[in-house]
């Protein structure tokens, strides 16, 4: 294949033929002639990058999320609008169906919990998500539907007197147990993602095991997965070795929550373990006290070249120091400024607000820093997260830590820094290199302007096309 007319090198752009064959750019010149048969893509001027890997977000949430209602910011801001977002679902789904809502932040109601739900919405099983992920709201026909409105030793949250408030913490485990859900399919994410120009994501969610893990590799087989996948997990696939190649055992993933600590000794040697099974290890740090034990533990631990640090929410000077010191890579959501940057200015107490989800601190600090979306908790468009780190903007205009803004080229690379992060070297597009390429729809000139608005033309992995028409 040949593509003629295309921008490559961002810094010094120019215009020029690139030719792919096995997989491969197999050359790149001025001018090339095309060869007997072979396809030519005329891409007038347009830029064409390495293909974006998204850094972390959670490929079964997403696809599930799709079947979800919307429960919170941008699409519902207000209570009345939840209770008649909630009463249309009800409309459409059949008897017995559970309602499932997601992306619920207490803006919109407050602390929500079984009484407010039943009060306010419909009669049938509803559950929601709170956006973090970490909390499920259910009202009493979804308990009853779990058998656990008679009490028992299960983990919801009780109040005073004892009784289930329908809230429930960290339990997904549990939750999958009473009530296995059919699998989404993952074909329509995937083929969205491939429209933004995506061919490899981390998937980051902590509990994978080794069945999600061939999960994603039959879906690839079949053709229902088209990108290539990192997946972080738990202990379990500290003994699973090897894989398709389409998908790759990633660290093991620890969800840190300050409220609710692990024992710090048995962190430590549940790291040391990984380390020991030759794989790196991830820390969800939103706090800072999150990020103090995160760091501790592997100061303690050891520390290779493959820990990470997820989020990154507060990092204050002396943790930034402390980071550069150990080496471990950040990886950031630019774009929960742009989506949850409003809240953060009514919960984050003024003299934190500086440190939040820093970009352009870690660089200069010489921190490795990758970019992601964690959809579906932030948007999955990473060319929105990508505006959001060049402008620090809310979405009431209001800008989140000026000294953070990121030039279009350093987001660009956040999102261009290979799967490994150990690697540390941002892809580019050279001969030699696997066409894993994205074909914006203008020059690069034009699009650093307005990167949110980027459509790609088409997508490449490996030299298919895999988005866009060709
Ligand atoms: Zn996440």
């Amino acid at each position: 294949m040949l593509i003629r007319n295309a921008e490559i090198g961002i810094a010094r752009a120019r215009l020029v033929d690139l030719r792919i064959a096995d997989g491969r750019i197999a050359a790149i010149a001025a001018h090339l002639q095309p060869r007997p048969g072979e396809t030519v893509i005329d891409a007038g001027g347009a830029a064409l990058l390495p293909s974006l890997h998204d850094h972390h977000l959670h490929l079964q949430s997403f696809a599930a999320a799709q079947d979800s209602l919307a429960c919170g910011p941008p699409q519902l801001r207000d209570a009345e609008s939840l209770q008649q977002a909630l009463h249309r679902r009800h409309a459409e789904l059949g008897a017995g169906e559970w309602l499932r809502g997601v992306g619920y932040h207490e803006s919109v109601a407050g602390d929500i919990d079984r009484d407010w739900l039943d009060r306010c919405g419909p009669a049938r099983p509803l559950r929601i998500q709170h956006r973090s992920g970490r909390l499920w709201i259910m009202n009493s026909p979804a308990l009853t539907a779990l058998g656990v409105d008679n009490g028992g030793d299960v983990p919801l949250e009780r109040d005073a007197r004892g009784r289930y408030t329908g809230r429930l913490y960290d339990a997904d485990d549990w939750l999958r147990a009473r009530r296995p859900r059919t699998q989404p399919s993952l074909w329509a994410i995937s083929r969205r993602l491939a429209a933004h120009g995506v061919t490899g994501v981390t998937d980051t969610t902590p509990d994978n095991g080794p069945e999600t893990l061939q999960r994603f590799e039959s879906a690839i087989a079949e053709g229902g997965l088209l990108q290539d996948v990192l997946m972080m997990g738990d202990a379990r696939l500290d003994q699973h070795i090897g894989g398709s190649g389409a998908v790759r055992r990633g660290a093991h993933k620890f969800h840190l929550h300050d409220a609710d600590l692990p024992d710090f000794d048995a962190l430590c040697a549940a790291i040391r373990r990984s380390h020991v099974a030759g794989r790196g290890t991830a820390f969800h740090c939103v706090s800072r006290t999150d990020l103090t034990f995160a760091l501790a533990a592997l100061t303690e631990a050891g520390v290779t070249p493959s820990d990470r640090i997820e989020h990154a929410g507060v990092t204050p000077p002396d943790l930034l120091g402390w980071m550069r010191e150990l080496g471990v890579a950040v990886v950031s959501q630019p774009g929960f400024i742009a989506e949850r940057g409003d809240a953060y200015l009514t919960d984050v107490d003024v003299d934190e607000r500086i440190w939040l989800y820093r970009l352009r601190a870690f660089l200069d600090a010489g921190v490795t820093l990758a970019g992601s979306t964690d959809a579906p908790f932030g948007d999955a468009n990473p060319w929105k997260a990508m505006q959001a780190a060049v402008t620090r903007r809310t979405e009431r205009g209001v800008v989140l830590g000026a000294e953070e803004c990121l030039s279009p080229e350093q987001a660009l690379d956040l999102f261009l820094m290979p799967a490994d992060l150990s690697e540390r070297v941002v892809r580019r597009v050279q001969a030699g290199a696997a066409a894993d390429l994205c074909l914006l729809d203008r020059p690069w000139r034009q699009a650093r302007e307005s990167l949110h608005t980027v459509m790609p033309r088409m997508t490449f992995k490996r030299g298919l096309l895999i988005a866009g028409l060709g």
